[in-house]
């Protein structure tokens, strides 16, 4: 079956729920059984693992398990998970996997707060992080120790946007029996598929395009059959869970993701270009355009592009850059992305950096192409640079 075809139907069993096409938003705490040997039964079938097999809301309901079932069939993964946050994924992923002694290596690229997971949080239960170079690939070999659990890979990142090679990385992570978890937030079920490309095991935030609308937070963690045990028993042990209207809404968002992101798609080299043209702009960092170090990986690898990039302001006083953030009218200023509005913010990644040296001068800033018109947003970015422009002028003058 096709592509837009599956995010159609996976996860969908109308039969179930009097022919509704959606699965409804199932509420419940308690789960009822008709006898001792049905609540027996059901015992039985779930510490098999039988697929929907829930003794307790805790557990899921029939609207988890649509949204499971959906993601771990699009990102061609066994099985999948659902969280209350795109972080608690990633955080009760990386939980499961490591213990005391473990080693991990985390690429220099990853989203801060999981960053800060590891070494603030599980470098109190004896776990160390190393920090390695994005552009590592196979030579990541030399990084590893026999006690090396978990390479984590997130690529693109989604502040730098270095694409990494995920298959050098995994097949040298295979050899010395690591374990390879990836933040794919960026590729999305649709762009990147992560179990073709030697990935362990799966984040995404659903938070982004899955929802797609700016409304829920929500992160999914998909694994493979031989990771599958470990991260459903410590999900369980965690008693992460999450809410079923925070999941409806990402199966509905799911159905449309398709059409959305082939025009973030557009919208977004169409502006990341636009941008490179400008004499303000010291970089535009995006994997589709040519120029971009990471541009043949994501080719070779990626089956499209969201709406993410970054760009550099050549450098020019705060002012300068404040009347250009400011003066912007359709780029919120403001975290996160995935929804249908375009989004601005300021980022620093210089004093994060530990493997390379952020190489621009300027004032980095983080763009969301959204689905507005593209001649609006580039209208916009346009009025952006006459403040700038304006700013500076005046600068010049009162020196
Ligand atoms: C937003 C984001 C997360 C965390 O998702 P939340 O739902 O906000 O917790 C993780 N990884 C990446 C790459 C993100 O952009």
């Amino acid at each position: 079956m096709k592509e837009k075809t599956k995010l159609v139907t996976a996860g969908r069993h109308p039969e179930r729920f009097a022919g509704l096409v959606n699965t409804p938003v199932c509420r419940g705490s308690t789960i009822l059984h008709g006898s001792m040997a049905e609540w027996e039964d059901k015992k039985r079938r779930r510490a098999a693992d039988e697929a929907g097999a829930s003794t307790y809301g805790r557990f899921g309901n029939p609207t988890h398990h649509a949204l499971e079932e959906a993601i771990a069939e699009l990102e061609g993964g066994y099985r999948s998970l659902v969280y209350p946050s795109g972080l608690a994924a990633g955080t009760t992923a990386l939980t499961s996997l490591l213990a005391a002694g473990d080693h991990v290596l985390l690429t220099d690229s990853a989203y801060s707060p999981t960053r800060t997971f590891l070494t603030r949080v599980l470098g109190r239960f004896g776990v160390e992080t190393t920090i390695y170079d994005p552009a590592a690939g196979a030579g990541i070999e030399a990084s590893m120790r026999p006690n090396t659990r978990v390479v984590y890979v997130e690529s693109p990142g989604s502040e730098t946007f270095e694409v990494q090679d995920v298959p050098a990385i995994a097949a040298a992570a295979h050899r010395h029996g690591a374990k390879v978890v990836m933040d794919n937030t960026w590729g999305t079920p649709l762009f990147f598929k992560p179990f073709e490309h030697g990935v362990d095991v799966s984040i995404q935030a659903a938070t982004k395009y899955i929802v797609g609308h700016s409304d829920a937070l929500l992160g999914i963690v998909t694994c493979t059959e031989e990771t599958w045990p470990l991260v459903k028993r410590t999900t369980q042990d965690l008693g992460q869970t999450a809410g079923p209207d925070d999941i409806y809404l990402a199966l509905r968002g799911l159905r449309t993701m398709n059409v959305r992101l082939h025009q973030h798609w557009r919208a977004g080299v169409e502006v990341a270009a636009w941008l490179q043209t400008r004499p303000e702009v010291e970089a535009v960092l995006h994997p589709a355009l040519p120029g971009h170090p990471g541009h043949a990986l994501w080719k070779r690898d990626f089956r499209g592009a969201c709406g993410l990039f970054a760009m550099v302001l050549k450098p020019a006083a705060p002012a300068a850059v404040e009347a250009f953030v400011d003066s912007l009218r359709l780029f919120g200023i403001g975290v996160s992305w995935g929804g249908y509005e375009s989004l601005v913010v300021p980022f620093n990644p210089a004093g994060d950096r530990v493997t390379a040296k952020w190489p621009y001068r300027g004032q980095a800033l983080r763009l969301h192409v959204g689905l507005e018109d593209p001649a609006d947003l580039i209208a916009d970015l346009e009025r952006g640079f006459a403040a700038l422009a304006e700013r500076r002028e005046k600068g010049r003058r009162a020196a």
